[in-house]
């Protein structure tokens, strides 16, 4: 659950080019390792590394896949409810909680003149001016165009491949991780993404703070309200949590290392291990201060 049933969605906030949207359809996109978006142009989310660049056939993007429940976001998200009952209006109802959170948190960071990154809902590749992606790599933030770009398939490898729990936090923060690239790009802490390598380096950096200002979000989540003033999420409780911090550890680079090679290299992380995740995460869920997540100055990422 999660979502206040009567509060009221706006499902303009999210494109939809699954089926009919008018957007990109399936096959336009992918093709072998050709088309894949280079990682320094496109922030990708944890399993990227291991899905995207290995198991991508190019006659994959064939099948078209339907929207799961067929119908436009535009008349099935428009309510807290909808976004308790399906993934789609989920990602509409959490966009819509981080835009009412961080017009508060932009100012907070003494970010001048914000504003809220475009949000693309798709199947199993797009188009973006990071250049062509496929959903085998994640979800993704692409600064060129100031946009997420999530594939709600995602969520069930999330749960199936990594062992994240199936609760709406484990789904909401990767979500609001990705909004938080959004606010390094206004920042322009984005750019440290290409600083340094390994378990202190800026690629971790970046994410680390992108997973403190999604717990940031969280603490401020049942405060943030639809135009009439209802809440969009209730109070969260510690099983909310629990399922955040699953996805946190489930995308951890040293998690996903194990299960794929069996071993653990710490040089060859981006995103940061399972426990920096975490604890950067609850760094800014205890706190709220987008302040704190200056991953940036961290003496030692392990201790927030
Ligand atoms: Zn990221």
């Amino acid at each position: 659950m999660s979502f206040n049933d009567g509060s009221k969605l706006d499902p303009s906030r999210v494109q939809d080019v699954r089926s009919g949207g008018g957007g990109s359809r399936a096959g336009m996109a992918i093709g072998g390792g050709g088309g894949i978006i280079a990682l320094i142009l496109a922030i990708i989310f944890g399993p990227q590394a291991l899905s995207g660049m290995v198991n991508t056939p190019s006659d994959q993007q064939v099948t078209q896949v339907q929207s799961t429940d067929g119908n436009d976001i535009n008349q099935r998200c428009t309510t807290g409810a909808s976004a308790n009952a399906s993934d789609d209006c989920r990602i509409v109802g959490t966009l819509n909680s981080l835009d009412a959170y961080w017009v508060e948190g932009a100012t907070q960071l003494r970010i001048a003149g914000f504003t809220a990154p475009g949000a693309q809902i798709f199947a199993n590749g797009t188009t973006t001016a990071c250049g062509s992606a496929s959903s085998a790599m994640g979800p993704f933030y692409c600064p060129g165009d100031s946009t997420i770009y999530i594939d709600p398939t995602f969520f069930g490898e999330l749960v199936r491949n990594y062992g994240a729990d199936t609760g709406a936090l484990a789904q909401e923060y990767v979500v609001a991780h990705e909004y938080g690239h959004h606010i390094q790009n206004l920042t322009g802490a984005i750019r440290n993404s290409q600083v340094g390598s390994g378990s202190q380096g800026g690629s971790v950096r970046v994410e680390l703070q992108a997973d403190c200002f999604a717990g940031v979000w969280a603490n401020h989540a049942s405060s943030t309200t639809d135009a009439s003033g209802a809440r969009f999420i209730d109070p969260l409780t510690d099983a909310d949590i629990k399922s955040a911090l699953s996805a946190a550890a489930a995308v951890g680079d040293d998690h996903i290392q194990q299960q794929s090679t069996g071993y653990i290299n710490p040089e060859g992380w981006t995103h940061g291990s399972s426990a920096q995740r975490q604890a950067w995460f609850t760094a800014g869920y205890r706190s709220g201060d987008p302040g704190v997540c200056d991953t940036f100055s961290a003496r030692d990422l392990n201790h927030p």
